[in-house]
């Protein structure tokens, strides 16, 4: 298959990329070769509005890019290498496909500990977290939430809107201490503990682990938080390795100019993946 336009990672990236091709060009073919089991989504409401908006459902999710833009989107689908001698790139089954004009847009992964991912640890990222997360509140009463970033707040937010406890961890000595003015942050600390989550300040996690349907986790300061699941949101990390194997430079993320164009001409890298001027 040759694509003119071949857009690897299937998420926020990649929609707004083939929307903006089609403004440029009406007829060019786009194929998004995405890892996701799900199409294209709106990933900002994984954390909000599916939690606050009872008008909001699942369906409402999906960005429609193969619709909107006519590009073909393979869902499930894992890029292995990009050969950039032959303009071409080979998925993890063994399918290549070339292309005209490659974007890398494969985004980061989460920061994880050595506890690996299950029903009841979430590394909070996908659609298929957030409905990972929304099983594990049919049956837990208490989960705990680590990280006091957007992502841990959002959801610990989130979760205090079910029926279930929700413990807080977070390194800052105040919530959101690292992300805003001391007067907003003590505000924001107190909305929290305001709506009944408990907020474990100035800790970080050493360790966890999964035993009995329970997960255990040990804190720094010595003490343990015990729940029956733990959503972690550490921040993340670009996802370079395609990249880094195509020989293409990368330091904190693919390194594009302000077009977003790598060393080679017929490479970009946008989004969560890129390092660019700012
Ligand atoms: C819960 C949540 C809430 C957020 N809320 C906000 C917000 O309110 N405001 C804001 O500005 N930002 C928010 N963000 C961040 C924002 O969603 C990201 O910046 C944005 O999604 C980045 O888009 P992207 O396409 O670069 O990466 P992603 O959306 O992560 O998409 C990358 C895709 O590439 C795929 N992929 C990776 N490697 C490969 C491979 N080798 N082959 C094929 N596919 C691959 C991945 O499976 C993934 O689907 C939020 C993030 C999360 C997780």
């Amino acid at each position: 298959m040759r694509y003119d336009y071949l857009i690897i990672g299937g998420g926020m990236v990649a929609d707004s990329a083939a929307r903006g091709i089609r403004e440029q060009d009406a007829s060019g073919s786009i194929g998004i070769l995405g890892a996701d089991p799900d199409a294209p989504y709106t990933r900002p409401a994984l954390s909000k509005k599916l939690w606050t908006d009872p008008d909001f459902g699942r369906d409402q999710v999906s960005l429609d890019t193969a619709s909107d833009t006519g590009a073909e989107v393979h869902t499930g689908t894992r890029v292995a290498s990009v050969d950039r001698s032959n303009s071409s790139v080979t998925t993890e089954s063994g399918e290549r496909h070339e292309y005209g004009k490659l974007l890398l847009a494969t985004g980061a992964t989460p920061t994880r500990i050595e506890l690996p991912p299950s029903p009841r640890v979430v590394y909070f990222r996908t659609f298929a977290d957030y409905r990972a997360l929304r099983e594990l509140t049919k049956t837990a009463d208490h989960i705990a939430v680590v990280g006091g970033g957007y992502i841990g707040t959002e959801i610990a937010a989130a979760l205090s809107l079910q029926d279930v406890k929700v413990t807080l961890v977070t390194s800052d000595a105040v919530l959101g201490g690292h992300m805003f003015p001391p007067t907003l942050a003590a505000g924001f600390d107190k909305g929290f503990a305001g709506h009944g989550v408990t907020v474990r300040r100035g800790t970080k996690i050493v360790s966890g682990a999964e035993a009995s349907a329970r997960v255990q986790l040990q804190l720094d300061d010595g003490s343990t938080v015990e729940a029956d699941g733990v959503v972690f949101g550490l921040g993340v990390r670009p996802e370079t390795e395609l990249a880094e194997s195509a020989g293409l430079a990368v330091d904190d993320g693919v390194i594009v100019d302000e077009f977003l164009r790598t060393e080679d001409e017929h490479v970009y890298a946008a989004g969560d993946v890129a390092n660019y001027p700012d």
